[in-house]
């Protein structure tokens, strides 16, 4: 693979981010960008140049049949002014994962990591300095060539960019009121559940839009076989914390495999928490709720970190967690996160890597 060509903008424009920044509103001033053609050897071009609008023919596959894959990822200034990206080999693994999954072909992980960390080196002055704060990673993926016929492309293109992102809940880390669904499914097993691509997205939306109108602000997802079993919570994974034991749900396939969620697990086992991967039916935890064996319920993920959950609304129960504040174990994992995150404290996983 050649070296990653530099078309850099003549000037650099001056970085003026806005005070509350919401989050994949703002993008840096470059991009990466490589392409795929089998007849031209495969991935070939890697470059990073100005972030502008895309050149691509209506016809172009990924618009019909959504053959496209993302990834979501955070570099982060650390308090001695050291830049790291989390974990970065996972999503790269996870890309190439979903990639097999959506016969996309698969990229070199050195060319990704390599553009990743360029890439926010180039844009270094556009990564916010305050606590929270990060520059999000974006990696797409998609089938550029224009045909209407139903089958892989010949042809891909890759681009990663940068959003500076404030921390995800800007008033706080402050719970949210949850509704579980039982009308809608995101995913089956044996189906595509267990990739980021773009059409798990697309059928989440109308049953996000119906639970924010009736004042919640995500769903939690049930299996899609018998709805029954709880699997995520919006593009979060969920955890729960029984009397016990903390129970996640076990990756059946249908599930997203999260890094967060990963590294809860390990940190949780470290503290010394029993951790289970298992089946966790929503009946399970509405009784737990009412013998008072439920004590709190988060959801893990790149965005939000861990995301505490104050309300859970099943058919006509409503579950209240902590009186509405957050919960004790969701508020420790998100400060053990963002001490690691930020240097705060050493790095005992080898979990930053950094960009020199
Ligand atoms: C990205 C994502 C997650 C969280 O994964 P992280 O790697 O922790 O960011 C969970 N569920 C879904 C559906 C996702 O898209």
């Amino acid at each position: 693979m050649s070296e990653i060509t530099l078309e850099l903008s003549e000037k650099k424009s001056e970085v003026d981010l806005p005070e509350n920044l919401l989050f994949g509103r703002v993008f840096t001033e470059h991009l990466f960008e490589v392409d795929y053609d089998e007849s031209k050897g495969g991935w070939h071009n890697p470059k990073i140049k100005k972030f502008s609008n895309l050149n691509i023919s209506p016809a172009a596959m990924v618009f019909h049949y959504g053959q496209s894959i993302f990834e979501g990822l955070k570099a982060y200034k650390q308090q001695n002014g050291d830049f790291v990206l989390f974990r970065p080999d996972k999503n790269i693994e996870r890309l190439n994962r979903s990639a097999r999954k959506m016969c996309i072909p698969e990229v070199s992980p050195e060319l990704v990591l390599n553009a990743m960390k360029e890439l926010v080196k180039i844009d270094r002055d556009w990564m916010p300095g305050k606590p929270g704060h990060a520059l999000y990673i974006r990696p797409v993926m998609f089938a550029s060539e224009p045909s209407l016929g139903v089958r892989p492309s010949d042809t891909y293109k890759l681009i990663i960019m940068l959003s500076p992102v404030g921390p995800y809940y800007p008033e706080g880390f402050k719970p949210v009121p949850i509704l579980v669904t039982d009308e809608y499914v995101r995913a089956v097993r044996k189906g595509i559940g267990d990739c980021k691509t773009a059409g798990n997205y697309a059928a989440s939306i109308l049953a996000q839009r119906e639970a924010k109108k009736l004042g919640y602000s995500q769903v939690l997802w049930l299996d899609g076989i018998e709805q029954k079993y709880l699997e995520e919570v919006g593009t979060m994974n969920i955890f729960v914390q029984f009397k016990n034991e903390v129970a996640t749900p076990m990756l059946t396939g249908s599930i997203l495999p999260g890094v967060t969620r990963m590294s809860v697990i390990q940190i949780l086992r470290d503290w010394g928490y029993t951790v289970n991967e298992r089946m966790i039916s929503i009946e399970e935890v509405s009784n737990a709720y009412m013998t008072g064996d439920l004590i709190e319920i988060f959801g893990t993920g790149t965005a939000a970190v861990i995301s505490s959950i104050s309300k859970l609304k099943f058919n006509d129960q409503m579950m209240i967690f902590n009186e509405n504040e957050a919960g004790e174990l969701g508020t420790r994992l998100y400060n053990e996160l963002a001490s690691i995150h930020e240097g705060k404290i050493p790095d005992r996983y080898g979990w930053n890597v950094l960009i020199d």
